[in-house]
């Protein structure tokens, strides 16, 4: 073997090493502690982030029974979901708090994140909702994986209104962890985060704020107000949205629906859908009688296919993960190339796209240099693809 041959032999072992030590890293284990940093939400490496996901549901025992470790280990490894939102409703904080935990516990040991939702609407309570999060933050603020939301969505309140609450209920979380994001509602219903911009909080870092919508009521004003925050230099989350009218229920608009996902990735703005639940409203991802644990695609309702559909088309594995392998549906690579190229081994699927771009795989070499985003377009698929060759 003349010394060439021996040190691309090297550097192909050293490469399937990278491989194999890769494959247990989690979403969390790669971005880290998030933070806000302009109007984007970005990793510990101040690399932007968007994480997609869903909300549970805490109205009935048809959303409750989703808040398990089964029901979430299955949102993460199927639907892709890099984060959850889990709402807990202010009354009834005793029988709730345990559910919470248990979805918590489940987004950690899945390595995603988790936004703990104060769901309270109207007339918040500022008190009982700073002695909720102080609890939580007692609990899980020494993790990357915890944000926090103080007030679901504010109705009548104006924003100087809304500012008081925030800043008395982060002063309360800020006592115990100094840094996890602290996302804050905004006025009507968290359609107007642009009054939040003109009067940002000021009083801690790591604040972002909230847009809400629902596709077939709420329409371009609602994408131009959010347009309008970002603008003023304020980070937004969608921390619920339906793709239906705002009651939750009535007529589904998936045209619409995509403007607002093409808007949100365009913007780097994360989001998570209403809602993890089995009962006839058109929001919920389930029909009714849906196993909180053994369900099949086959139970999904027309939202919860098209939301998992997108969750899964989003889902990439973090950046600094390779090289690496594609090995299941929706299970894209991405990283940044430092000073050589990879080329795509054979397998049995024909086509990639690589930064947007379809790709065959015989023309699969990557740029020398630079970040790149390699996904598997023929989701649905199952193989096991492992890039070999390196030039
Ligand atoms: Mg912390």
């Amino acid at each position: 073997m003349n010394d060439g041959a021996f040190l691309r032999n090297l550097l192909f072992v050293s490469i399937l090493l990278c491989v194999h030590s890769s494959a247990q890293q989690t979403f969390v284990g790669a971005h880290g502690q998030l933070k806000v940093q302009g109007n984007r939400i970005v990793n510990k490496n101040g690399q932007p982030v968007t994480l997609h996901g869903m909300s549970m549901y805490p109205w009935a025992q048809q959303g409750l029974q989703f808040y398990n470790a089964t029901a979430i280990r299955r949102l993460v490894q199927e639907w892709k979901c890099t984060v959850i939102r889990i709402p807990i409703l202010p009354n009834s904080v005793s029988s709730q708090t345990n559910l919470v935990k248990t979805v918590v516990d489940a987004c950690i040991a899945n390595g995603i994140y988790a936004i703990i939702d104060w769901h309270s609407m109207g007339n918040a309570n500022a008190t009982n909702c700073a002695n909720f999060m102080k609890s939580m933050a007692t609990q899980y603020g020494n993790t990357p994986n915890v944000m926090y939301e103080p007030w679901n969505e504010p109705v009548k309140e104006n924003w100087p209104t809304i500012k008081s609450y925030m800043e008395t209920v982060i002063a309360a979380i800020r006592s115990i962890d100094p840094d996890n994001i602290i996302i804050c509602g905004t006025p009507q219903w968290d359609q107007s985060p642009h009054l939040a911009a003109e009067n940002p909080i000021t009083s801690s870092t790591n604040i972002a704020y909230t847009m809400h919508f629902y596709s077939a009521t709420h329409k371009q004003w609602l994408r131009d107000n959010t347009e309008k925050a970002l603008n003023k230099g304020i980070a937004i989350f969608a921390t619920e949205y339906g793709l239906c009218e705002s009651t939750g229920n009535g007529k589904l608009d998936v045209d619409e629906t995509k403007k607002y996902w093409e808007f949100m990735d365009a913007n780097g703005i994360g989001c998570t859908n209403w809602s993890v639940c089995a009962i006839s409203e058109t929001s919920a991802a389930f029909n009714p009688g849906t196993s909180s644990t053994n369900w099949t695609d086959g139970n999904l309702k027309p939202s919860g296919r098209a939301v998992k559909e997108y969750i899964i088309s989003k889902y990439e594995v973090p950046v600094g993960v390779l090289p690496g392998e594609l090995d299941r549906a929706g299970h894209d690579i991405g990283g940044v190339m430092t000073g050589f190229s990879l080329m795509i081994g054979a397998g049995p699927a024909n086509i990639f796209t690589l930064n947007g771009t379809l790709i065959s795989k015989a023309r699969g070499r990557l740029p020398a240099n630079g970040l790149f985003i390699l996904k598997n377009p023929e989701a649905g698929t199952s193989y096991r693809q492992i890039i070999t060759d390196v030039r």
